[in-house]
């Protein structure tokens, strides 16, 4: 063991090693060193586990990859042939080329942001968003911040704190990684009011919970489950007149709240945003990125009384969005108000896809594919928690159906290998057969995607 330790170079005779030599152009020396010790003592504990010492080129090589790798940016483009539209871990919605540039000319100086031209005084960043979502919307008031989940985390804190919120127990839900609507109510320090039972609940539920701590009657869209068979929820309408009756706003969380009737698209119909306020919910609240199209952010819309409540909060600070965000939200919202959402905004644009479309580039990627892929009928996934359930019809290329039979795995070497690719394409797998679907794909990655295939085909022939 000794003898090792003594094969163990020093800093200076690292530094000195050619490939290291090249590393110091650059990268700073002081950053060199410090990957240097730590690796150093890493090897000095394997050394103490009996294991042998690396050669001087060997550690070079090794202390130059985790160099690299760290000042490599970890994010990056992929292209999404998983037929899930509104795909959370692979960022929800592309955005439209006008939203790019308004994006871009923003994160590239100084802007309006808080200035305003004519008194030439402070300025509210609101001022950019709020009469295109009120003209949008019907809404009086409106009020833009970081995500819907702190929309929903300001409406119950500045509103209701200390005070109780009544909300369906089938509406008590979890929307995904965590986020759980009574977990937010507690964080509010709001008192969350479950009424009725996990799949029926009446106005009459609600009715006998009122009572003078009542703050609001909430409804939260069930975004990403659906109950099937006896079931009974009370409808906006209902929860409006009731409100009415004892002065308590209403609520209503959509998640993925939409601009666009989707049912014209053979869609389930998604909450429309407009109906929400026309039917008289208080406060309607829904995210920048799910089925609007958008960049990230969480956009309320109501009456003006509640909505001022919440710009004078403090949370308000804490939860607002950012210039460029901002730049690209109104841009996508100037799309819904010119009527070219539809060709324009990325997520439209795949829903309204042509199946004959599909179809046809379906064939195009099976073509390198040869005999281990086969284009067959499937269905696209808005996701996002839009829609449960709901699919569009779609083409999907299936690879290793065959080999699946032999017990081979093929579909998981290739996805792996899809996905090591430098623009990874990621498609999802089922029953171990590999699934790709042109819908989430942009045309323009067609050719990209063919490349990876024909790369990852022809290293399959090879081994
Ligand atoms: C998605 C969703 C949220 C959270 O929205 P984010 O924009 O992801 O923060 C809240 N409520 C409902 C009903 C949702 O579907």
């Amino acid at each position: 063991m000794d003898k090792e330790f003594r094969n163990l170079p020093s800093v200076d005779r690292l530094l000195s090693e050619e490939r290291i030599r090249q590393l110091q152009q650059n990268y700073p020396h002081t950053l060199i060193v410090d990957f240097i010790r730590r690796y150093l003592q890493q090897v000095r504990l394997s050394i103490a586990a009996s294991n042998p010492c690396p050669s001087v080129s060997e550690i070079a090589e090794s202390i130059c990859t985790q160099v690299r790798a760290l000042a490599s940016p970890t994010l990056r483009p992929v292209i999404n042939a998983t037929g899930v539209i509104l795909h959370t871990n692979l960022g929800r919605a592309p955005l439209s080329q006008e939203a790019i540039a308004a994006m871009e000319a923003m994160a590239k100086g100084y802007c309006n942001l808080e200035l305003d031209f004519d008194s030439r005084k402070r300025g509210s960043r609101n001022t950019h968003l709020e009469p295109v979502l009120c003209q949008l919307t019907g809404a009086e008031a409106a009020l833009v911040v970081n995500n819907n989940a702190s929309a929903v985390l300001l409406v119950l804190t500045a509103l209701a704190k200390k005070k109780e919120v009544i909300v369906s127990r089938g509406q008590a839900v979890e929307i995904g990684d965590g986020f759980r609507i009574p977990d937010v109510m507690r964080q509010s320090g709001v008192k969350l009011i479950e009424v009725g039972t996990t799949n029926c609940t009446y106005i009459t539920d609600y009715e006998q919970a009122i009572n003078p701590r009542t703050a609001a009657l909430m409804r939260v869209h069930s975004s990403n489950f659906r109950l099937m068979g006896f079931t009974h929820f009370v409808t906006l309408d209902e929860l409006v007149t009731l409100g009415k009756h004892y002065e308590l706003p209403v609520f209503d969380d959509l998640g993925s709240g939409s601009f666009l009737d989707t049912t014209r698209f053979g869609l389930d119909p998604a909450p429309m945003v407009p109906q929400s306020v026309a039917i008289g919910a208080g406060l309607v609240l829904f995210s920048g990125d799910k089925l609007m199209g958008g960049p990230q952010a969480g956009i309320i819309v109501g009456r003006k009384q509640l909505i001022d409540k919440l710009k004078k909060h403090p949370l308000a600070r804490a939860v607002r969005i950012d210039k460029i965000r901002l730049a690209g939200l109104a841009a996508t919202l100037i799309h819904y108000l010119k009527d070219e959402a539809v060709n324009k905004i990325p997520v439209w644009r795949m829903i309204s896809a042509s199946l004959e479309d599909i179809d046809r580039r379906a064939r195009l990627w099976a073509q390198p594919l040869q005999g281990l892929a086969r284009v067959v009928e499937g269905e696209t996934m808005i996701g996002g928690g839009s829609l449960p359930g709901d699919t569009l019809p779609t083409r999907l290329v299936t690879v290793g159906e065959a080999e699946k039979r032999k017990h081979q795995n093929i579909a998981q070497t290739l996805s792996q290998r899809l996905c090591c690719q430098e623009i990874p394409v990621v498609g999802r797998i089922s029953d171990n057969v590999l699934l790709l679907d042109p819908r989430s794909v942009f045309p323009e990655e067609d050719e990209v995607v063919l490349q990876a295939l024909q790369r990852v085909t022809t290293d399959l022939q090879h081994t």
